[in-house]
């Protein structure tokens, strides 16, 4: 079998349901390079509002969103400071170095989530010998780690010690609406903290392309210049736009259900062959894994699945699986995946 039965390789693999693409249809267009597409204007808005900042830029991509944040802040030869795990660094083909002649520091941090100790000890003072460290980039929630939250004390403490240094704070929020539904905390108090932050509607959201990021109107002017410079710049963008007005309007609260079936999957294998889930780990829509014990790598591991039952998973490591519920995806969908996983598991274990 090599059809794909249940596809948990990633939030992204969401697809518009029948009402946001009507919602699409309907959208009222404009020029959005002249500002005129009243449908982008009104997300724009939207999401200034939702993470309490003065101005929102649509942008095609939560990596263009990145980007340009990061070339705003950034001169050539500034350090940009993340976890080791983080997107810009393992996901977006270099992107600061070309863009923003930038330097990525990675740090080692727990879950991705990193301390202002671990701040302080990697800024140096600026000298003749080191460019300044020029921002601090967080993710919310860590992506390649597992969808964890960063505690808001702890995001708090490293943020005010990025300003003491007076580097910049960058949020890439790809998916803080999860963190959000998850812990009640709102957006716009985790992103009261940065200067910039942004939120992608392809993820968890359903929408099928856009992102928004929001800052000072200082700085979404430079980075509208970005945008133009990029190309990313469009017309009538309100229909795509659109889309994103009805994940916001429609799909946030709903994230609890992937939350739930993350965490029911990772109940139903916990105790599978070989397998060993963390479920203090299961913290929002992403269940990790490790079938070290099983002796396949999480590559062969999930070759069989996707082989043999039609499940297909992603391997950010090299034992540990990553499995991901998203909308369209039942509860029942969820048994059938834990129900092959634990199969699979059985059959290597009784092979032995
Ligand atoms: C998906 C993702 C991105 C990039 O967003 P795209 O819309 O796929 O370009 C950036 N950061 C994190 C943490 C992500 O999960």
């Amino acid at each position: 079998m090599t059809s794909v039965r249940i596809d948990l390789y990633s939030d992204t693999v969401t697809k518009p349901t029948k009402e946001m693409r009507e919602f699409m249809c309907a959208a009222e267009v404009g020029d959005e390079q002249r500002g005129e597409d009243p449908t982008v204007n009104k997300l724009q808005e939207m999401v200034a509002e939702l993470l309490g900042k003065e101005a929102a830029l649509f942008l095609p991509s939560g990596t263009m969103c990145n980007q340009i944040a990061l070339a705003v802040h950034c001169r050539p030869g500034n350090f940009i400071l993340l976890d080791r795990s983080a997107h810009p660094l393992i996901s977006e083909a270099g992107g600061s170095a070309v863009l923003a002649g930038a330097v990525l520091y990675p740090i080692d941090g727990k879950n991705g989530q990193f301390t202002a100790e671990q701040v302080d000890e990697a800024i140096q003072p600026e000298s003749r010998y080191q460019s300044p460290i020029q921002v601090v980039s967080i993710e919310q929630t860590t992506n390649r780690p597992g969808g964890c939250i960063w505690p808001i004390e702890q995001m708090k403490s490293v943020c005010l010690k990025v300003r003491e240094y007076g580097a910049y704070c960058h949020m890439d929020g790809a998916r803080l609406m999860n963190a959000t539904v998850a812990t009640g905390i709102a957006a716009s108090e985790y992103a009261a903290f940065f200067d910039s932050v942004w939120i992608d509607f392809s993820k968890g959201l359903g929408a099928p392309i856009g992102a928004a990021l929001a800052g000072s109107k200082a700085f979404i002017h430079e980075a509208w210049q970005w945008k133009q410079r990029l190309g990313g710049a469009m017309r009538q963008a309100g229909i795509i736009a659109a889309a994103g007005i009805y994940a916001l309007e429609h799909n946030v609260d709903r994230l609890a259900e992937d939350h739930r079936n993350a965490k029911l999957l990772a109940s139903r294998i916990t105790s599978a062959p070989g397998i060993t889930v963390d479920p203090l780990v299961v913290e929002t829509n992403m269940c990790r894994f490790s079938v070290k014990g099983t002796g396949l790598s999480s590559k062969e591991f999930a070759n069989r699945l996707l082989h043999e039952h039609g499940v297909r998973v992603s391997t950010p490591e090299r034992t540990i699986i990553r499995a991901i519920p998203y909308l369209g995806l039942s509860e029942a969908d969820v048994e059938v995946a834990a129900d092959a996983i634990c199969g699979l598991a059985n059959k290597i274990a009784e092979s032995k």
